[in-house]
């Protein structure tokens, strides 16, 4: 339906006018050189859901969502403080602790004299975007990520890897002969099994990994900022849990006698290599994990 709210004049110069429009529909802050906020838009306190009063004075960080990776800001801090200009989206969390997501240009603002004094932020509410697009990235069955979300963050860290040696480990994990487990259980009870053992994997990652399922009884797992060894001591705890603690567990809740394990290929990132070297690293590791006699950790 056609919005045509009546407009009453008012008293008070065009750039006033401007001003005020502004306000009220772009949401924008100004922060001085440090992050600390010294001036917000109405805009800006409608959509976070905090007064005016509880925003300056305070860091931007505290509106930062927990889950953020600490590499988009190292990101924006390195762009903002070389006077260039950073777009990007962030997620914040509201006052009323729901996630709100963001589109957000920060750029340098300047004295008369050429000095730099702090930042100017502007955003675009992108909140309902990022719901459906993240809808879109999630597994039907198990709730976790889908392959094209993991693949995509695949990317990213090796593009970070190339520009800045943040180092990053690969894992793929396939549950062991689960086919036969399928047979006998029938595939209801398995589709249960895939939703506990992503369920108990998920839980034990940091929020900055990303865990997915790679499609049937195969997850990746990626983990940022970590190097061979912490891969591989990670993985080696996951997988003698879910072969011991997630095995029982499971055992009693479905009164089964079968034998639940997984097999881990792992492998590091390499100087030169691409999304597809990297792929079929991890991949020959999981064969290896397979031939060696499944329900192991084998590292590439
Ligand atoms: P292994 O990996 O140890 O070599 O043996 P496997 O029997 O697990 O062999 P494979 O990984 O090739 O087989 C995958 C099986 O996973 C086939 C299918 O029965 C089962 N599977 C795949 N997707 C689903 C699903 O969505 N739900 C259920 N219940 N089972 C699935
Ligand atoms: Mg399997």
């Amino acid at each position: 339906m056609p919005n045509s709210d009546q407009i009453v004049p008012v008293e008070c110069s065009v750039d006033q006018q401007i001003q005020t429009i502004i306000n009220d529909h772009v949401i924008y802050t100004t922060t001085d050189l440090k992050g600390i906020i010294e001036e917000v838009s109405p805009a800006f306190c409608e959509r976070s859901g905090y007064r005016k009063e509880e925003l300056i004075g305070r860091s931007h960080s505290f509106l930062r969502a927990p889950d953020t990776n600490d590499t988009l800001y190292d990101d924006l801090w390195t762009t903002i403080e070389n006077d260039k200009i950073w777009s990007g989206e962030i997620k914040n969390i509201a006052k009323d602790g729901q996630p709100y997501w963001i589109k957000c240009k920060i750029r340098p603002l300047f004295c008369n004299s050429g000095n730099k004094i702090g930042y100017i932020a502007m955003r675009d509410n992108i909140t309902r975007e990022k719901e459906i697009e993240e809808y879109a990235l999630v597994d039907e069955v198990t709730k976790i990520y889908n392959r094209r979300k993991i693949n995509q963050d695949v990317s990213i860290a090796l593009e970070r890897y190339k520009r800045y040696s943040t180092p990053f480990s690969l894992v793929l994990i396939d549950i062991d002969y689960f086919k036969t487990f399928n047979d006998r259980y029938g595939h209801l009870i398995g589709d249960k099994v895939l939703i506990q053992i992503s369920a108990f994997i998920n839980t034990q990652t940091r929020q900055s990994d990303i865990f997915a399922r790679w499609g049937g009884d195969e997850f990746a797992l990626l983990i940022t900022n970590s190097h061979s060894h912490q891969a591989a001591i990670l993985c080696e705890k996951l997988r003698r849990t879910v072969a011991e603690k997630v095995c029982s567990t499971l055992q009693a809740q479905f009164d089964i006698t079968e034998y639940i394990s997984c097999s881990f290929g792992v492998t590091s990132i390499e100087t030169d290599d691409t999304l597809d070297t990297l792929l079929d690293r991890t991949d020959r590791a999981l064969y290896l994990a397979k031939e060696r006699g499944r329900n192991r950790v084998e590292f590439l």
